[in-house]
């Protein structure tokens, strides 16, 4: 709602976008006895009312504040702003003094509640409502700060859930889900007010003990937690029997900081899962050998792109209407001869905090852009690829003339090549980042936002950003629940959605598995989707017979929309080529 004051503060005019049954603004009168018509509760706001006299009298250039109040009986969060207009004198003005004052009050409830929503969310598991690693590292800083030095006062508690993947293969995810929420409660019970649990991901949740007497004192708990496990879950028909291991570390016996105290409580606690399952075990430092594993890997890594150790794999992303395979997301691989596979998320950690994140990096585009070409060359001119860039090879003034190079090199479509950045590399330095994805965009190159919600960005912020598309993270979709329509879950989904929309972006979904998630998310408007569902991660080689049209077809189970004509499953040009085929330029069809 906009509204043009005299000096006086008297309505010259109103233009409001407000549907109410309330009261109206009405020309000439003042304009406050009219907003509280409107608005009852800004009569009990009279700093509002002084802000807004300063700007009519000219003493201030503009006022702003944002305040709560019920319209038409819905609760609501608003924004007031008053900007002095000197060189505007209204024609009905009847005082000596020129200038009028703009008043713009604007509903801002759908927005805060998205930003509280997506802070909550930062900061919290959306599965057990538990604090999240972000915020549990948060606070285990805090508490570590805040002890006396020397004493020992800070306990943590790492505890790891026995078997639990064979409970969540022979009951499948959804159980396994509760049986996880039911476990997150028994774990709360047992401990006291202002004690903290989290979950760390999966089936690990990590507590901190505060203001103990003893270190042994965190063994009792430990104990009362196995106690309170002890009872069966009961899930849907059946009765479950879950059982922990849990690793303990006391600050500062145990570790410097909070990163060799969790890792020495990840230590102990293996040794409780050595020791049978079922038990815990104080860290102690004949327990090394994990660490041992950490520089092991180190080493390998070092010499892991020369001895050619990796290799990339591709995981399809579909439009979710038509079902169209619009591109691929290239995913790495390492497999070590004695080590064998080793997992991108216990290897990229070590790859970043080493550096040789840079030159692995480097690789990897290279790698990807080389096969972007062959499959132009095979008529897949339309396939987007999408390529992981970590915060350190962005951050260096390399980046730029390599992308470049490649670019050059390999003579690709630049629009065919999508880098995904994450959300936390936002926060670093924003300015810098913001010229730096303006110049990349320059070169054609598309960008996407990767693990959208697990770092919490400034919604404001978000929009200075080029991006083209926001991938909403996995835990995002793991939250749907198809069986409880209003839960906070699919709020926050829906939400997420028409938030990316609303920035500008293209919104993608990942991790989706189940036909009810794919469903919710073509309902609720997501413009395309990634996960086992669609495909796993596949070889160059699988990956072109995936985009010849049968495979695919075979694969895509939910129906189309009623009002949209059903598009082809495949629009891909074919015939496609493996790249082992394009060298001799033969086409297999
Ligand atoms: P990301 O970029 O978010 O990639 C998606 C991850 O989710 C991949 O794990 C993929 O295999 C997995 N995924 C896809 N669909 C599903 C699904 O339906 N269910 C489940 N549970 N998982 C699904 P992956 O390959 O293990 O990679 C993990 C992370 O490692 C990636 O997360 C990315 O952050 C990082 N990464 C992988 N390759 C590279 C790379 O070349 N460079 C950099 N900097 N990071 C990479
Ligand atoms: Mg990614
Ligand atoms: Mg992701």
């Amino acid at each position: 709602m906009v509204i043009l004051l005299d000096k006086a503060g008297r309505v010259l005019a109103v233009n409001s976008a407000w549907r109410t049954s309330a009261a109206q603004i009405i020309e000439g009168a003042h304009y406050w006895q009219s907003l509280t018509a409107l608005l009852p509760q800004l009569a009990q706001i009279p700093l509002l009312c002084a802000g807004v006299a300063a700007v009519l009298a000219g003493f201030e250039e503009q006022y702003a504040l944002e305040f709560t109040a019920e319209l038409d009986a819905i609760p609501g969060t608003f924004k007031l702003r008053a900007v002095r207009i000197p060189e505007i004198t209204p024609a009905k003005n009847t005082l000596p003094d020129q200038g009028c004052t703009l008043l713009s009050i604007d509903n801002i409830s759908e927005r805060s509640r998205a930003q509280a929503l997506l802070a909550f969310h930062a900061q919290h598991d959306p599965l057990t409502e538990l604090p999240n690693r972000v915020l549990f590292f948060e606070r285990l800083q805090e508490f570590l700060d805040e002890a006396a030095p020397g004493r020992a006062n800070v306990a943590l508690l790492l505890v790891d859930l026995d078997h639990f993947k064979n409970i969540n293969d022979t009951l499948g995810h959804p159980l396994g889900d509760v049986l996880l929420q039911q476990v997150a409660q028994r774990l709360v019970s047992c401990l006291r007010n202002g004690d903290i649990t989290a979950r760390l991901g999966g089936d690990e949740f990590a507590m901190i003990l505060r203001n103990f007497s003893h270190p042994n004192d965190a063994g009792l708990v430990a104990t009362k937690i196995m106690r309170a496990l002890a009872p069966p879950f009961r899930l849907a028909e059946s009765e479950v029997f879950v059982t922990a291991s849990i690793g303990i570390t006391v600050a500062p016996r145990d570790g410097e900081d909070l990163h060799e105290l969790l890792r020495n409580a990840d230590i102990a606690m293996y040794r409780a899962k050595d020791l049978g399952k079922n038990a815990f075990a104080f860290f102690t430092n004949d327990m090394n050998e994990r660490l041992a594993q950490h520089q092991i890997l180190t080493m390998a890594l070092r010499t892991a792109l020369e001895r050619d150790e990796f290799r990339l794999v591709y995981q399809p992303l579909v439009e979710v209407h038509s079902g169209v395979v619009s591109g691929v997301e290239a995913l790495l691989r390492w497999k070590h001869p004695d080590l064998g596979e080793v997992s991108p998320g216990v290897f990229i950690p070590i790859a970043e905090e080493t550096g040789l994140i840079v030159p692995i990096g480097a690789w990897v585009l290279r790698t990807a852009c080389q096969q972007i070409k062959l499959w132009q060359e095979a008529g897949l001119q339309k396939l987007k690829v999408s390529v992981n860039v970590s915060a350190r090879q962005l951050r260096g003034s390399r980046f730029l003339p390599q992308l470049r190079r490649v670019l050059v090199e390999t003579e690709i479509f630049p629009q065919s090549l999508e880098l995904e950045l994450t959300e936390s590399m936002l926060a670093e330095n924003p300015t810098e980042l913001v010229v730096k994805l303006q110049q990349i965009k320059a070169l054609g190159v598309r960008l996407s936002l990767d693990d959208f919600g697990t770092g919490y960005s400034s919604l404001s912020n978000l929009s200075r950003f080029p991006f083209d598309t926001l991938k909403i993270d996995q835990s995002f979709v793991r939250a749907i629940d198809v069986d409880n329509q209003n839960s906070q879950g699919n709020a926050l989904v829906k939400t997420v959605i028409s938030l990316g929309h609303t920035l500008g972006f293209s919104v993608l979904a990942e991790g989706v598995e189940t036909d009810q998630q794919a469903q919710f998310l073509r309902t609720h408007g997501s413009d395309s989707m990634q996960g086992y569902l669609i495909s796993k991660p596949l070889s160059a080689r699988e990956t072109a017979k995936f985009l010849s049209p049968a495979p695919y077809a075979a694969n895509w189970r939910a129906p189309p929309p009623s009002s949209a004509p059903s598009a082809p499953p495949m629009r891909m040009d074919r015939p496609v080529l493996s790249p082992e085929s394009s060298k001799t330029g033969s086409r297999s069809h």
